[in-house]
């Protein structure tokens, strides 16, 4: 069979699914408080979901990213990763990973790990107790911190990422440094994207660009370049007197989509070829109306060969360009 690949010649090797739009927290640049969620008839089923990513896995994705809202709040979801985890053992699949806020990790790290799961993403974007409850609304710091703990303890390496946020976590950029080199983490900045309807002055407002992120780490340390990339939008750079090795996601200051390798499944079965453009195809219809996997097949490939070459979004002319409508909840961040 042959594998995707897209109008630009890029082989579509990682594929991120959000299993839920639901979560237990309500960070303020990713949802409203009062959240309208979906039925659940219209959510992907746990099957569905399996036979979706085995199609993917079949046609040559390599790297399986879970997500959502937050994915470990989905019922059952444990179910999933177990059968996720027979890809890794016949090898199609050379990685299982999931992006958490971590608040359900303490009760899940050891069956992730039993399932093949070798490394986790947890999003953290402070270190104080007060400010962890105004970003997020409805989190507990000290949970999120005991879940982290319980990853790294069931032999997960953790990786903490935090959106970068003008007047929010500007002082803690030391601090949160200091700590992820001490636990043993890698730590990555991401730019705040323009996705979900959000005031436009807001957006500008928490605006931390990450050039000037890196200019304030330069003041203190030596930075190298890595050459390394995962395929992804992160570029790396290491600390020499650290030797921690910090990524910056850019969207908004780099252009990043050269290189892209991903597409994204919404948690109702909506293929994003792009995080950045509207086009999208519905595989929950063929999943639905068939089952023989041909129908399937062919709608994964038809949207795999109109897979645009890149977003639009750009904030420099002090205006929120190629804004999405969809929140990062819905497309999975
Ligand atoms: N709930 C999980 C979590 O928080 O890690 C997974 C889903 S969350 C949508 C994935 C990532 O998207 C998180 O790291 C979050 O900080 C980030 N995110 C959400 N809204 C964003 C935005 N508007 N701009 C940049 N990153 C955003
Ligand atoms: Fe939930 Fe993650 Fe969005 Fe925060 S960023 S509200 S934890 S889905």
């Amino acid at each position: 069979m042959s594998p995707l690949v897209d109008p630009f010649a890029r082989p579509i090797s990682y594929l991120r699914v959000s299993v839920t739009d639901r979560c237990d927290f309500r960070c303020t640049y990713c949802m409203a408080e009062h959240m309208q969620f979906l039925p659940k008839k219209d959510l992907l089923t746990l099957e569905e979901l399996d036979r979706l990513c085995s199609r993917f896995i079949a046609l040559g994705v390599e790297k399986l990213r879970i997500t959502g809202g937050e994915p470990l709040v989905r019922k059952g979801i444990m179910t999933f990763f177990r059968a996720m985890s027979r890809h890794l053992v016949n090898g199609a699949l050379k990685e299982l990973t999931l992006t958490t806020n971590g608040s359900q990790l303490a009760r899940f790290a050891g069956e992730l790990a039993d399932c093949g799961v070798r490394r986790v993403n947890v999003s953290l974007d402070t270190l104080n107790p007060e400010k962890f409850a105004q970003i997020t609304r409805w989190g507990r710091l000290d949970q999120v911190q005991d879940g982290i703990r319980a990853a790294t303890a069931a032999g997960l390496s953790v990786k903490i990422n935090a959106v970068a946020l003008k007047g929010f976590n500007e002082d803690e950029l030391f601090p949160l440094l200091d700590w992820c080199a001490g636990e043993g983490h890698d730590l990555t900045f991401i730019e705040v994207m323009p996705m979900g309807e959000m005031g436009e002055e807001m957006r500008l407002d928490q605006y931390w660009p990450l050039k000037d992120v890196r200019a304030r780490l330069a003041e203190r340390f030596t930075l190298t370049e890595l050459s390394e990339r995962t395929g992804g939008p992160a570029r790396y750079v290491r600390i020499t007197e650290t030797g921690q090795k910090v990524g910056f996601i850019t969207p908004l200051t780099h252009n990043f989509c050269e290189s892209c390798n991903r597409v994204r499944v919404t948690c109702t079965g909506e293929l994003y070829m792009c995080l950045g453009q509207e086009d999208m195809a519905d595989l929950r219809a063929p999943l639905r109306t068939s089952t023989d996997d041909g129908l399937l097949d062919d709608s994964i490939r038809a949207a795999i060969a109109r897979k645009p070459k890149g977003h639009d979004f750009d904030y420099s002319r002090q205006k929120v360009a190629g804004q999405m409508s969809r929140h990062m909840s819905h497309t999975g961040g």
